[in-house]
């Protein structure tokens, strides 16, 4: 069996891996304004999904047999949408994405659902203010 080595200091909590997991053994809970994300110690499959979609290259495979049962266990504080108040993402992707990202606006802690709101909210207000008046006479 391959040992599974995760970074703690460049794992972010993304949860990519977990999607990506074909045996279904990396999971991922979010509880208590904390993410949690369970690795086996080792893995018995022959793929290299979780390592190929990490994007912090955060997950490594050693040959040598895995020793020991307990899980790997990572843990991670949420961040709060700034909308509604949902938990819904970890600190370290927001950092990740700061890092990376140069648009203020994308700087903006809003959930997914609340993000969705706000981009309708806007075309709305587009659609109001970007209306040309002379086709609207035409009609
Ligand atoms: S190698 Fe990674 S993705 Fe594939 S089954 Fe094992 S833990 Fe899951
Ligand atoms: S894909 Fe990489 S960074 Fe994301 S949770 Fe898995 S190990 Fe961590």
């Amino acid at each position: 069996m391959r040992e599974i080595s995760v970074s703690v200091e460049d794992c972010i909590g993304c949860g990519a891996c977990v999607k990506a997991c074909v045996g279904g053994v990396v999971t991922i809970e979010d509880r208590e304004g904390r993410r949690y994300i369970t690795f086996p110690r080792g893995c018995e499959e022959s793929c290299v999904a979780c390592e190929d979609v990490c994007p912090t290259k955060a997950i490594s495979f050693h040959e040598e047999r895995a020793t020991g049962d307990s899980p790997i266990e990572l843990v991670f504080s949420l961040v709060r949408c700034e909308r509604c108040g949902a938990p819904f993402t970890t600190e370290r992707i927001m950092g990740y994405l700061e890092s990376r990202l140069h648009d203020r606006r994308s700087r903006e802690c809003l959930c997914p659902t609340c993000r969705q709101h706000r981009l309708c909210e806007a075309l709305r207000g587009k659609g109001e203010e970007g209306r040309d008046p002379r086709i609207h006479q035409e009609r």
